[in-house]
């Protein structure tokens, strides 16, 4: 049995089909002009009905759903004798009312232009369908926009894509915007430090913040204590910093490292594991000595000419730590090499701007965004583990958190943690209010905003200043 219908045009921009012309609804005559128009219309709606990939029982099953649904049965009504002033239409029409001219009937089955209009009872269903596959908001929405509507179903599919565990779990991760430090007051007052492998040596290097000036040692045994005893050397010959920034390495991250820093008196902050960004400053210094060190000379030769080389602010990092130049290979004037302090005011000025360059920079780079501040007790999926977590605090480092999990309680950066929706919105929760738009939901764009509750509401005082009071209702 094939699903057509005869087809009857009537004014007020509604189109109605019936089975037959003699069991038209409305009390109407048609025009000759009307009346040609009808085998044009006919066409028109067998091919949107044959358009829609459902079989005939569905399409039937809806149709039926459509009526027995309280507000579709009126939207129906309305297109079969026309629409009344929007301030006569119950509240629960009104959202359907500035798409009168788009909804239609195809014999009993409700349409918006060519997609299906879905009752209340089945949009849950519906919605699961529409995000089979577990594809993004943008992709779900074309979906839909194929072959179904009701009114906020955008607003639906991007809760249930943003809800959706599955989609959380699998997010592509993107990166946060650089955080930069601010540029430190004094020569250091703020080191980094780090350790590397160069030709199956391992070394420490320690980088000041301020001047970029680089120590580098080299370690015959990586323990806690050959780390230590090389930066007690550098600090024997430039001071104790008041912060040192390092990685959750093993030896950093020791009892013995804890309590050098209390000894020594310094502030140790440790980037988040698996997050070795956060120590930005030393992972670039030892990709700078990597790079000095690769064309096979002298080492050290390759540092005291880092060293005395002007960074892009125009000063060595010997003459923003020690206040002169370093006589190197090069031949110098010896008055070049009389301790001169540089324009602070003017070096600081310079590293603002270059810092602010290299923010840029990176940020555009990886196309960052901000991600959300978590909560405590938040549920989260750590994708490197693979596990379930919950947020038991802000850890001390930027961006990062104390995550409680079946193994314990662990630091992650937060690029690593993916809010996972809470337990009680654990299901989709569709409104059974008959607007069909759950609470709190925003609405297609040009569908305005109601109550939908039958109290009498306060009248409502709009973003311009203006009160609106609500209209008198026609009762249908
Ligand atoms: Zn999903």
């Amino acid at each position: 049995m094939k699903f057509t219908f005869d087809i009857v045009h009537v004014p007020g921009k509604c189109l109605i089909t019936a089975d037959t012309l003699s069991r038209a609804p409305v009390n109407h005559t048609f025009t000759p002009e009307e009346l040609n128009n009808e085998a044009e219309v006919k066409v028109f709606v067998d091919s949107v009905v044959q358009s829609i990939p459902a079989t005939e029982p569905r399409l039937r099953e809806i149709q039926q759903k459509q009526h027995s649904d309280p507000v579709c049965a009126k939207v129906i009504q309305c297109c079969k004798t026309g629409w009344p002033e929007r301030h006569m239409l119950p509240r629960e029409l009104s959202e359907y009312w500035s798409e009168k001219d788009n909804l239609n009937l195809a014999g009993e089955l409700l349409l918006r232009g060519q997609r299906l209009v879905i009752p209340q009872s089945m949009r849950k269903e519906i919605l699961k369908q529409i995000h089979d596959g577990h594809q993004g908001i943008v992709k779900c929405r074309a979906r839909a926009r194929q072959f179904v509507w009701w009114p906020g179903l955008s607003v639906h599919i991007s809760k249930v894509v943003e809800n959706c565990n599955t989609c959380s779990q699998h997010k592509a991760e993107h990166r946060e915007p650089l955080l930069t430090t601010p540029v430190p007051e004094r020569p250091w007052q703020r080191v980094g430090t780090d350790m590397f492998f160069w030709n199956k040596d391992t070394y420490i290097l320690v980088v000041d913040y301020f001047s970029r000036y680089i120590e580098v040692a080299k370690l015959n045994v990586t323990s806690a204590a050959t780390v230590i005893a090389a930066m007690k050397e550098t600090f024997s010959r430039h001071g104790i910093p008041e912060t040192v920034v390092s990685d959750n390495g093993p030896q950093y991250a020791s009892e013995k490292f804890k309590d050098f820093a209390t000894e020594y008196g310094f502030v140790h902050i440790t980037s988040s594991p698996r997050y070795p960004q956060a120590n930005g400053e030393a992972e670039r210094a030892v990709a700078t000595v990597k790079g000095l060190w690769k064309g096979g000379g002298e080492k050290t030769k390759a540092l005291l000419s880092y060293r005395a080389t002007p960074l892009e602010c125009g000063y060595s990092p010997a003459q923003l730590l020690m206040g002169r130049q370093l006589k190197t290979t090069l031949p110098q004037q010896p008055v070049t090499l009389l301790p001169r302090w540089p324009n602070m005011k003017q070096f600081k000025t310079k590293q603002r701007r270059y810092k602010a360059n290299q923010q840029r920079q990176y940020d555009q780079r990886h196309q960052v965004r901000p991600l959300t501040v978590l909560q405590t007790g938040q549920t989260v999926w750590l994708p490197r583990e693979k596990k379930e977590g919950t947020v038991v605090q802000h850890a001390t480092t930027p961006r990062s958190y104390i995550i409680d999990t079946d193994e314990g309680q662990i630091r992650r950066n937060r690029t690593h943690v993916r809010p996972l929706r809470s337990p009680e919105r654990s299901e989709l929760t569709v409104s059974t209010q008959q607007t069909g738009v759950e609470e709190n939901a925003g609405r297609e764009s040009s569908i305005p905003s109601h109550n939908t509750q039958d109290t009498v509401k306060p009248p409502y005082v709009t973003s311009s200043g203006r009160v609106s009071r609500p209209p008198k209702r026609l009762d249908l």
